[in-house]
């Protein structure tokens, strides 16, 4: 009876479960009471409290169960923003944000623990990558951050640790899952998928019938300077990037995000402002500008504001949306990857 043994508890199919839980309990209705536990992002077995205490130790017993722990929780002092530091069941470390808006709740949540992509000016890049989050692994990231809350999580965005083009399969489960009714019930208008421009992916997201938000992290308006801080420019062109785009645009109605880290003087001078007008002009989408956060004392640092100032005129006297983003939680290294570099360290 130890076969199980090796398989984790929301890998199994239904039917097996089904049998397994109705042989052990003889109640055909904890299966769905299990099932819903699951969905739900529960983070261990022995938070499933309305099951029997007998079925859970069997569990415990029978399967492995990719548990998420709060290992530690940074609370902003300038501003409601709580990031997180989770621990798998492998040792392994992923962060989350937590940020409150006007309007409720938002989480950030990790895709990856680490990052293969290894651009310049993330923190994510300075530690080796480790795997792919399950589908699982990234609910119970919500369920925890929405625990905190203590309200629910209207808005999703997937911009923690990883890649989450690079890790598809899951995401994609992923999101299924969480705007499941029985689930967390988020709209996909209210989730958003941030990726280093994963071109063929950025095609066949675009085939899902999901109204997801995507952004693209474009950061340069031409290869050579994107090279510079992009490794992940060697394989895919900007060209590339804004043919799959237009694609996504044409194929979903939707409008695509750029964000762009401005550098100073790396991207951030009048002529790269004119060169990106130029590469998005007619395009659906929006710019996001965010003026880069430094993660090293030697490296990148953000230009002056009236640089910003003047980048962002040039983008809005061309006629497309551009915003600046809002700093949040500044004072608590929030920006990815910071956490989980100074803790791997450790
Ligand atoms: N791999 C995905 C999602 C994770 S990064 C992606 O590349 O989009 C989320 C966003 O934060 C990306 O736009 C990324 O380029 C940006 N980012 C990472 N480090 C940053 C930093 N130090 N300052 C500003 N933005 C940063």
């Amino acid at each position: 009876m130890k076969k199980e043994m090796n398989l984790y508890l929301e890998e199994m199919p239904d039917e097996a479960l089904l049998d397994y839980v109705t042989e052990k309990t003889g109640q055909k209705f904890r299966f769905n009471q299990l099932k819903r536990y699951l969905i739900q992002g529960v983070p261990a077995i022995d938070d499933m409290t309305s099951l029997p205490a007998s079925l859970r130790e069997q569990l415990k017993q029978d399967f492995k169960f990719g548990t998420v722990t709060v290992e530690k929780e940074y609370r902003s002092s300038i501003d409601d923003t709580v990031k997180f530091l989770f621990r798998l069941h492998d040792g392994n470390c992923i962060e989350g944000v937590l940020m409150k808006y006007l309007h409720g709740y938002s989480v950030c949540i990790s895709s990856q623990a680490g990052c293969k992509m290894g651009c310049k000016f993330c923190a994510s890049s300075d530690v080796r990558f480790s795997r792919d989050l399950t589908a699982y692994e990234m609910l119970r990231q919500v369920y925890l951050m929405q625990k905190t809350a203590g309200d629910r999580i209207g808005n999703i965005v997937v911009m923690g640790i990883g890649e989450p083009f690079d890790n598809y399969d899951n995401l994609i489960l992923f999101l299924k899952t969480v705007h499941d009714p029985e689930g967390f019930n988020v709209g996909y208008r209210k989730i958003t998928v941030s990726t280093c421009g994963i071109v063929p992916k950025i095609r066949q997201f675009a085939e899902e019938n999901m109204p997801v938000n995507l952004s693209v992290s474009l950061h340069a308006p031409n290869d050579d300077i994107r090279k510079t801080v992009m490794p992940v420019a060697n394989r895919w062109t900007v060209d590339e990037i804004i043919k799959a785009c237009r694609y996504y645009v044409n194929k979903t109605g939707r409008r695509v995000t750029f964000e762009y880290a401005l550098i100073e003087g790396v991207n951030s001078d009048k002529k790269q402002a004119y060169e990106l007008v130029r590469l998005l002009k007619g395009l659906l989408c929006h710019v996001n500008l965010i003026p880069v956060n430094s993660i090293r004392q030697t490296a990148y640092s953000k230009p002056n504001p009236e640089t910003v100032k003047t980048f962002q005129n040039i983008i809005m006297n061309a006629k497309i949306p551009v915003s600046v983003r809002r700093e949040l939680g500044s004072d608590i290294q929030a920006a990815c990857g910071q956490l989980r570099k100074t803790e791997m360290r450790e």
